[in-house]
């Protein structure tokens, strides 16, 4: 059993942003789907899931058949029918859309059943013969226990080291409460994990409390599903303020219980991608009455998600467009961040500086990358902090594969679930001689 952090106080301020459906409106929205023959939705899904099938098993009443579906293809298909960004994957697919019809709501139904699989406490694929290899994983969020599950259903030991006390990565310690507790991301890493046969080290840093030579000699495979680091910082003035926090490092304590913004009146976020945007709605969330988002892009340009904004935008928040960060000010507390107007270039507008009053103030401007980590192993190119991988996940070196974040720059946990399960793969014909060269 994994170290479970308790559902904080923080977490249980947000209820259920996408309620579940209940078993007769899940039937009703099943019966709906035209089962579409070379479905879009598919195409759309990383771990492609065969939606149309996992759907036509709920329309019939097989709800173990579905979750069954669902899980074969992507072993976090639970946490995804919740996280998954489906607007713009799967559910924006829809052929439906076309039709200028609303479209089948896709990760609701996968919810439906998956919710259901695990009350019910179905389980879904055995471990494999043992075949006496064994594999390391560096990090324990979405790529490692994919990659992981994978590995034990072709019967290779495994072993994974993650240097936190809790397991899940970024599931566990970053997605909004609202779409997925820390708790139920640790029950999934658990439910994974149930396989057998998997090791898991927790409060081991790979690099600190392990060297990566240790790793490569004494497994036969690695797999490396780090992640990204620490939180970037702006470069200005104050930055060192109390008040002032990194957005991924504020929402791991907040997921934990462990702030209080209970005298807060007003916070600024600085940042305009996913991260930036749940900061927001979280601290809204919280109770803090003024929250602005200060981002220096326009509107239409931000990378955060259009749908995701509008939903922050009904919760009350607001939005300072094309400005930049010139210090945060304060007395030892931070009380204001001073901003300039920028034009479509990022150049400063003249005489338009202006000032936000804040006393929290939560940098969301993007992650460290960590590729030094393997930067000094002959064969792995590291390039902007990124491990290079071929399309299988395999680095360049023998043993060595990675996936996830640390290779994609930070993209969704379905993507690093996809990835993880492609590695475990490639790792699999590697070192069982099946062909492969990268053992
Ligand atoms: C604030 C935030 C909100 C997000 N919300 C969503 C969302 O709603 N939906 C969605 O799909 N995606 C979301 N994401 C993205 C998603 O969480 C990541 O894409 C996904 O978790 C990446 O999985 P990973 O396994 O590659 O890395 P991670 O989840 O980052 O896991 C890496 C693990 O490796 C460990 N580790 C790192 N270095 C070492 C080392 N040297 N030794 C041992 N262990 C180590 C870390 O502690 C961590 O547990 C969000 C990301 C953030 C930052
Ligand atoms: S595209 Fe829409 S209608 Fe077609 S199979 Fe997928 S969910 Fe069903």
């Amino acid at each position: 059993m994994q170290p479970r952090p308790p559902q904080s106080r923080s977490e249980s301020a947000f209820d259920d942003y996408k309620l579940p459906l209940l078993r007769d409106a899940a039937v009703a929205e099943a019966n709906r789907c035209l089962f579409c023959h070379d479905a879009p939705c598919i195409k759309a899904c990383p771990t492609a899931i065969d939606i149309p099938q996992f759907i036509r098993k709920i329309a019939t009443g097989n709800v173990r058949g579905s979750a069954a579906t669902i899980f074969d293809a992507n072993i976090l298909g639970m946490g995804c029918a919740r996280v998954c960004p489906v607007e713009v994957l799967c559910v924006g697919a829809c052929v439906y859309n076309e039709l200028e019809q609303p479209p089948i709501e896709i990760g609701k139904l996968q919810r439906y059943a998956t919710d259901i699989a695990y009350d019910q406490g179905w389980r879904f694929g055995e471990a494999g013969p043992p075949t006496g290899k064994r594999v390391a994983l560096v990090g324990s969020g979405p790529a490692s226990l994919a990659a992981a599950h994978e590995l034990r259903r072709l019967g290779h030991a495994c072993t994974i080291f993650e240097r936190r006390a809790v397991v899940g990565g970024l599931n566990s310690t970053g997605v909004a409460p609202y779409k997925m507790r820390a708790d139920r991301a640790v029950a999934e890493a658990e439910w994974v994990l149930a396989i057998g046969g998997i090791e898991v080290r927790t409060g081991m840093e790979v690099g600190r409390d392990l060297t990566i030579r240790e790793l490569e000699g004494g497994f036969d495979a690695v797999f490396v599903g780090s992640g990204l680091g620490a939180d970037s910082r702006l470069g200005v003035a104050g930055e060192d303020l109390a008040g002032v926090h990194g957005a991924v490092a504020w929402i791991e304590a907040m997921k934990l219980g462990r702030v209080d913004v209970s005298s807060v009146r007003r916070a600024a976020v600085i940042g305009g991608g996913n991260t930036a945007i749940d900061a927001v709605r979280e601290v809204l969330g919280l109770g803090v009455p003024h929250v602005e988002m200060i981002y220096r892009g326009t509107r239409e340009r931000m990378s955060g998600y259009a749908h995701e904004w509008a939903a922050a935008l009904s919760e009350g928040a607001h939005a300072e467009w094309e400005a930049v960060v010139t210090a945060l000010e304060g007395d030892r507390c931070v009380e204001r961040v001073r901003c300039v107007r920028v034009d479509a270039q990022r150049r400063p507008v003249a005489g338009s500086a202006f000032t936000v009053a804040a006393d929290l103030v939560i940098l969301a401007i993007g992650q460290s990358r960590l590729g030094e980590l393997l930067g000094a192993l002959d064969g792995i190119v590291v390039e902007g902090g990124l491990i290079r991988t071929d399309a299988a996940g395999f680095t360049g070196r023998p043993k060595w594969f990675a996936g996830g974040d640390c290779t994609n720059g930070g993209k969704e946990v379905v993507n690093a679930a996809a990835e993880g399960k492609r590695a475990a793969r490639a790792i699999d014909a590697a070192i069982s001689g099946k062909g492969h060269a990268h053992g």
